[in-house]
């Protein structure tokens, strides 16, 4: 974990999902409720002007976390700090609301982000206007500087939504992001439904932006190679536990857990990884009856008799202030 004064602070955060059958059904098959752990004692920091990245295959709970960090979820355990302040605690109205200001998301598919029905200029105009941000008359100005700082020209204001590319859409997604002038954007996969060539267009213009207006994000993806390109420091996610957390270099460097080096020998695109594939991939088992012991187990083949019996703690290592949660891991 880092030394600097985190802005984001996740701890022990956890969220446990009731997905039993009805009632009814339960009682004619005789069988009990179900709950679905989809994050376990989850902590992290992120430093103001960072970014902190989450990988993992699907359903490993990375959205779930992205959903708890912006509060548009509560967690069933653990808390949220932002800038030392329990994000869920906040009773006053007035204070969520300054807080809701301070944070935004910008989803995978801006198709589903921005009213179809709305002109552009509209949809960008909305934060400012609910948070009373500036006074009315000055928002048309407000909107097209924001329409410039993502590449767009002042006239794409008057249109609507489905006249533009798929990477414009987000362009819009992100300038409407940015009109709460927010401190804090948890971006879950932004780029993910863009064409390779448009993601990295979209990747730069969120780099830069992080670098004009000191923005702090949590950026969430299945795809390494953009998290290479966008983290400071990642988390490896596997069935809602993180069981790796290092800076970007010793993460690709140097990883330890064997679950991330699966990861990396799925991604042979990605260069100077070179190591051969020498763990099997396997199936993501069933998160509601999760394996004992290490639930990576049944994918890994240096499980030994421990690893099925004893779920391993994550363990801080060395100077590189890398965390990893395996039995086999030496420092
Ligand atoms: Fe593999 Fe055991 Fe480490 Fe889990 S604890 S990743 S099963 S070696």
């Amino acid at each position: 974990m880092t030394a600097e004064k985190p802005l984001i602070s996740a701890r022990d955060l956890g969220a446990v999902f009731d997905v039993s059958k009805p009632w009814l059904n339960r009682m004619l098959a005789l069988e009990s409720k179900q709950f679905l752990t989809a994050v376990d004692t989850v902590d992290f920091d992120i430093p103001r002007g960072k970014t902190f990245a989450l990988v993992g295959e699907s359903g490993s709970g990375k959205s779930t976390i992205g959903k708890m960090v912006v509060g548009l979820q509560k967690p069933t355990s653990g808390q949220v700090h932002i800038d030392g302040q329990d994000l869920f605690s906040i009773k006053d109205a007035r204070k969520q609301q300054a807080m809701r200001r301070r944070i935004q998301m910008i989803f995978q598919s801006p198709y589903a982000s921005l009213n179809p029905r709305w002109r552009v200029k509209h949809i960008i105009a909305e934060p400012i206007r609910a948070f009373e941000l500036i006074p009315a008359g000055d928002i048309d100005k407000r909107v097209e500087e924001l329409l410039d700082q993502v590449g767009l020209a002042k006239s794409d204001g008057e249109k609507f939504p489905h006249e533009f590319s798929g990477g414009q859409r987000q362009r819009i997604a992100i300038a409407r992001a940015l009109a709460s002038d927010p401190e804090f954007i948890v971006c879950d996969e932004p780029t993910s439904a863009l064409d390779v060539s448009v993601q990295s267009q979209v990747l730069n213009l969120m780099k830069s932006l992080q670098r004009d207006l000191g923005l702090t994000y949590l950026f969430i993806s299945h795809d390494l190679s953009v998290i290479r390109y966008m983290a400071d420091e990642i988390g490896v996610l596997y069935l809602g536990r993180l069981v790796e957390v290092a800076d970007r270099d010793t993460l690709f460097e140097n990883p330890r857990h064997p679950y991330t080096r699966m990861l990396m020998d799925a991604a042979p695109h990605i260069d100077a990884f070179g190591r051969t594939a020498e763990l099997s991939t396997g199936e993501i088992p069933d998160p509601i009856n999760k394996p004992s012991g290490c639930s990576f187990h049944p994918r890994c083949n240096l499980t030994t008799d421990l690893c099925r019996t004893e779920r391993p703690a994550i363990r801080e290592f060395g100077s590189e202030r890398a965390r990893v949660a395996c039995h086999l891991c030496e420092a």
